[in-house]
């Protein structure tokens, strides 16, 4: 009798343990990249190459994005008679051998690969806890010429676009697809815009049009995104914190940044190619599933990286705490970037030149973020952005 009513409340226990969300101390960081590109569109490498390498380089979670596709069905990939690519191919075929591998020569003599779907490659890799793949698609959409293009994370069929009479109405009828997937599937699905200044063609006045939207790339590491802007246009981030600062206005959800890496090309690396191990995001997730990692996303828990790690991120009391995982004989500047109510612009309210500062809100301001600005060179950087750094999410004042 004792023993059953010890089982019975240690079945309770679980249920109820297993019901409610860990407190954030329990909770885990999780790193992933959720913008990719492979063979299945215009990447230059096979899915199989692109998670292992992923999974040997620290992260936990990827979504391989191609572009209008999924990686499903039967697609012949030719490989370029360029060396790089015979070469690739050789050694894609050694890794995994001919049982795995179906290939064949066309009449032209070129070797052609049959792509293998996300069902085929995703059990290969994935480990319960370790490393997990998420179904995803880049919508890619455009406006008079002008590319558009929106991540939709956690996909369960091909979405296609939807375009438009404006670039914002393209952007908002792309983003209600998505969320009529969600009602559909009835699963967790999130939908990011990417680089807005790719082609300049994303601007403030349409970022601050959207509607329920809560995430864009603040860095991409493509090199032909222009995240600092130029003469003409403000950087990704300025433009962050003025999407912002009218979201409050109109009491609209935060806009959280992400970064990410947008790779294509897995060969030749340097400034000129979208490389992979650039940008990625940093999860606090209570484990690690779909569902788990938007659930975070969703809040705000996570934060968006080019190779600053924190030890530490809370949000408490209205203060802003950050801690930096230190690297060896390098240091860091923390500000704390924000706006007061009533004024037009941001500002920086405060900065540090530490591995570790707090900064407390106060009623007479919109928000606050922290950026982490590391002395150590980024090993492959695009644009001007040499250091590495780290951007944690707004957080507004909390009575
Ligand atoms: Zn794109
Ligand atoms: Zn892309």
């Amino acid at each position: 009798m004792n023993t059953l009513k010890t089982s019975t409340l240690a079945i309770f226990i679980l249920f109820f343990a297993c019901n409610e969300s860990k407190p954030s101390s329990e909770k885990q960081w999780y790193k992933g990249n959720l913008h990719t590109h492979s063979y299945w569109s215009d990447g230059d490498e096979f899915p199989e190459v692109i998670m292992d390498w992923y999974k040997n380089n620290g992260y936990q979670f990827v979504a391989l994005t191609d572009h209008n596709t999924l990686a499903e069905g039967e697609k012949w990939k030719t490989i370029s008679n360029d060396s790089i690519y015979q070469n690739a191919f050789k050694n894609y075929l050694n890794t995994y051998g001919s049982d795995w591998v179906k290939h064949k020569q066309d009449s032209l003599n070129r070797t052609q690969v049959r792509l293998k779907t996300y069902k085929e490659y995703k059990p290969k890799f994935e480990e319960d806890g370790k490393f997990l793949i998420i179904q995803s698609e880049e919508i890619t959409d455009s406006y008079n010429g002008k590319p558009i293009h929106i991540n939709a994370t956690n996909v369960k069929r091909k979405i296609d676009p939807q375009a438009g009479n404006s670039v914002l109405e393209v952007m908002q009828n792309n983003l209600d697809e998505v969320a009529k997937h969600k009602e559909e599937f009835g699963t967790p699905i999130i939908a990011h815009i990417n680089h807005p200044n790719f082609g300049y063609a994303i601007n403030l006045e349409d970022m601050i049009g959207l509607k329920n939207e809560q995430f864009f790339e603040v860095y991409n590491g493509h090199p032909a995104v222009h995240n600092s802007g130029n003469n003409e246009h403000i950087s990704t981030e300025l433009m962050w914190d003025y999407i912002n600062m009218a979201y409050i206005e109109n009491n609209k959800p935060l806009m959280y940044g992400l970064a990410t890496d947008d790779s294509h090309h897995y060969h030749r690396k340097g400034s000129k190619w979208s490389n992979a191990g650039r940008g990625w995001i940093m999860v606090q997730a209570d484990s690690l599933n779909p569902k788990s990692i938007i659930d975070a996303m969703e809040v705000g828990q996570f934060y968006a990286s080019t190779g600053v790690e924190l030890k530490d991120l809370t949000f408490e009391n209205n203060t802003l705490s950050v801690q930096v995982k230190e690297y060896k004989n390098t240091t860091y500047k923390i500000s704390f970037i924000g706006c007061e109510k009533g004024q037009a612009e941001p500002e920086e309210f405060a900065s540090f030149e530490s591995s570790k500062a707090s900064f407390k809100l106060t009623n007479n301001m919109l928000y606050v973020r922290c950026k982490i600005t590391s002395s150590k060179l980024h090993e492959n950087p695009i644009e001007d952005l040499l250091f590495e750094n780290a951007w944690t999410q707004p957080y507004i004042f909390t009575e």
